[in-house]
């Protein structure tokens, strides 16, 4: 799968004409139909004007190759946690109001059982000694202030996952840092959980959340894994096409003059 046709495809080429004009020429074409420029991310010559000019230091660092895979991934992760977010904000919201309809709710509750248990009689089903009414009872008989705690556990746990989200989904490092964090805070719970009963959605939980820590660790070079920040964004730049093209007009014989390697931005 070629992700940068696929990300022009989306969002159009990023042709760009640079000031410099020798390497304007690298990144220009002139065909039988009218000039064409270089698209950085996808490296084809797109006929037309360049959708921006300047100079070349101001030219976009676009996501490319493995790096807008690694976007990719990391926005479905996003998506997946927003959407877990809104889920639990839905659920405490129900918790916190079930306070309130919690007298309404055991009544019908208790009006319904006897009529239930004789459905369940007939299927020689034992109602009494089933986890969900034991759940369901326990949770209308709750005190109000453990259904407060509840919710506003539940509350935190939603923002945790939407803050998740909205970092992951923004590409930004502090994001991809927290998300590694919180996520890991859960891992021994989790195991904790699978080892008290295996079910489908606890281990796919499990396996997503240790993938998606791992995932991050090594492709971001969090932690200062394989050079850390430093690494990364030379990667990330090293792979941009117009900086391909700068090194590869510089390289050819020694350099003219001696210059003072580039200040390190930090
Ligand atoms: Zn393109």
């Amino acid at each position: 799968m070629d992700w940068n046709l696929r990300a022009c495809g989306r969002h159009g080429h990023e042709t760009y004409q640079p000031l410099e004009t020798d390497l304007a020429e690298r990144l220009h074409a002139e065909t039988a139909a009218g000039d064409a420029w270089r698209c950085l991310r996808c490296g084809d010559f797109v006929l037309g004007e360049p959708r921006r000019s300047g100079p070349a230091d101001d030219a976009p660092v676009l996501l490319r190759g493995r790096a807008l895979r690694d976007a990719t991934v990391l926005r479905l992760l996003a998506a997946e946690r927003g959407l877990r977010g809104v889920v639990i904000a839905l659920l405490a919201f129900a918790v916190y109001d079930l306070r309130s309809s919690q007298a309404t709710l055991n009544q019908w509750f208790a009006e319904k059982l006897p009529a239930l248990r004789v459905t369940a009689d007939a299927f020689n089903w034992n109602i009494d000694d089933s986890s969900m009414v034991h759940t369901i009872r326990s949770v209308l008989n709750a005190k109000s202030s453990t259904l407060n705690l509840v919710a506003l556990g539940l509350a935190a746990y939603a923002l945790l996952q939407i803050i998740e989200g909205v970092g992951l989904w923004l590409l930004k490092r502090w994001g991809e840092y927290f998300a590694v964090v919180a996520t890991s805070l859960f891992i021994p719970f989790e195991v904790h959980e699978i080892l008290k009963k295996v079910t489908w959605l606890r281990v796919g939980a499990f396996i997503i959340n240790v993938g998606a820590v791992l995932y991050l660790l090594w492709s971001k070079r969090l932690f200062g894994i394989g050079g850390g920040r430093e690494a990364y964004e030379a990667a990330r730049h090293s792979a941009a096409l117009i900086e391909v093209e700068q090194s590869a007009m510089t390289k050819p014989g020694p350099p003219a003059h001696v210059g003072s390697p580039e200040p390190d931005a930090g």
